[in-house]
């Protein structure tokens, strides 16, 4: 097959690893810029442009979409679901999933576990809010945020009502989640490709760190999962329409909560920690599942 990954980096790990697996299972696998892509959207002959010339027909592409190009990124990938190509990970689920609120409200619609979690737009009433979640101590973020950075554990009422504020007068759209406390710093990164968890680890924070990002000083470790951590996962990959996706969960008293899926999940961490291949499981979904226009909204 021909397959596209689309990514800003030829050099990154995610990448490099991908168009190696494909092309050890006899694939053609360009990487494409995605900001160098253009096209002319009113021409009736859907086409991707790239250094003045014509893209050929992909049979499949998989986005790596950073989370700072999400919107030029998924117009990119709508282009070519138009021209017929397969994406893993369609258009409107990546820029579903960049929504952290849009996807909470559409899991918990749907019964999954998560954090109890509040978010305003004005801080008129900061303390019912902080009162909602279930009081201090409580864990505020910032939505922009990345890596852990914006992620603030207010230990009081007081403390966590001058974040808000805080951060609110700087404009930035935040949201404020119970603190489970009992997942002791850690949390469980899932892999998800289609309906199945391919590869899970655990990421256990530095020292008196509530946080478990490895860009804070995290450390990874093979985890095995619970039959519920399974399904949750898949069902929160499967409702988000994602088909190679994260899906970060922290382990509280009630069972399994999502934080996050994310619809570029990174590949050294989750292949260092489980020496799986997960990049050739990645194409073995693609084999059986791309065909020609087969994504299921094409961006509509
Ligand atoms: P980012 O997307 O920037 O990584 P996250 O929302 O994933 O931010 O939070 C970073 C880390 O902080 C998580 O991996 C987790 O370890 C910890 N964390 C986040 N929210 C909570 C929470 N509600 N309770 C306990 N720990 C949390
Ligand atoms: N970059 C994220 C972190 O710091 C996750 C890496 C990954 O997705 O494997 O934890």
């Amino acid at each position: 097959m021909k397959i596209a990954i689309l990514s800003r980096n030829k050099k990154l790990y995610s990448t490099r690893r991908l168009k190696e697996a494909g092309e050890a299972r006899g694939h053609q696998v360009d990487v494409i810029d995605t900001l160098h892509c253009y096209m002319d959207i009113t021409s009736n002959h859907p086409a991707v442009r790239l250094k003045g010339q014509e893209l050929p027909a992909y049979d499949a592409i998989i986005p790596r979409i950073g989370a700072s190009i999400s919107f030029y990124g998924a117009a990119v990938v709508r282009q070519f679901e138009m021209t017929g190509s397969y994406s893993i990970n369609e258009s409107v689920a990546i820029s579903r999933s960049r929504d952290k609120l849009r996807s909470m409200q559409l899991l918990s619609r749907k019964g999954i576990g998560l954090p109890r979690t509040g978010f305003a737009n004005r801080p008129d009433n900061i303390k019912d809010l902080i009162k909602n979640v279930g009081g201090a101590p409580c864990v505020v973020k910032l939505l922009e945020g990345t890596q852990g950075i914006g992620v603030v554990l207010a230990e009081t009422t007081k403390t966590a009502e001058a974040i808000v504020e805080a951060f609110m007068g700087l404009q930035a759209n935040i949201l404020i989640q119970e603190f489970i406390k009992e997942a002791g710093g850690a949390d469980i990164r899932c892999f998800v490709v289609g309906d199945k968890v391919v590869a899970a680890m655990k990421r256990q924070g530095a020292e008196g760190e509530f946080r478990s990002n490895l860009h804070r000083g995290g450390t990874a470790v093979l985890v095995k999962l619970s039959k519920e951590e399974r399904a949750t996962a898949v069902a929160a990959a499967n409702i988000m329409g994602l088909n190679m996706c994260g899906v970060d969960i922290l382990r509280s008293s009630r069972g399994p909560v999502v934080m996050e899926v994310n619809s570029s999940p990174g590949l050294e961490g989750i292949e260092t920690a489980t020496k799986k291949d997960v990049a050739d499981l990645v194409f073995q979904f693609i084999e059986k599942n791309a065909k020609p226009y087969r994504t299921r909204t094409q961006g509509k």
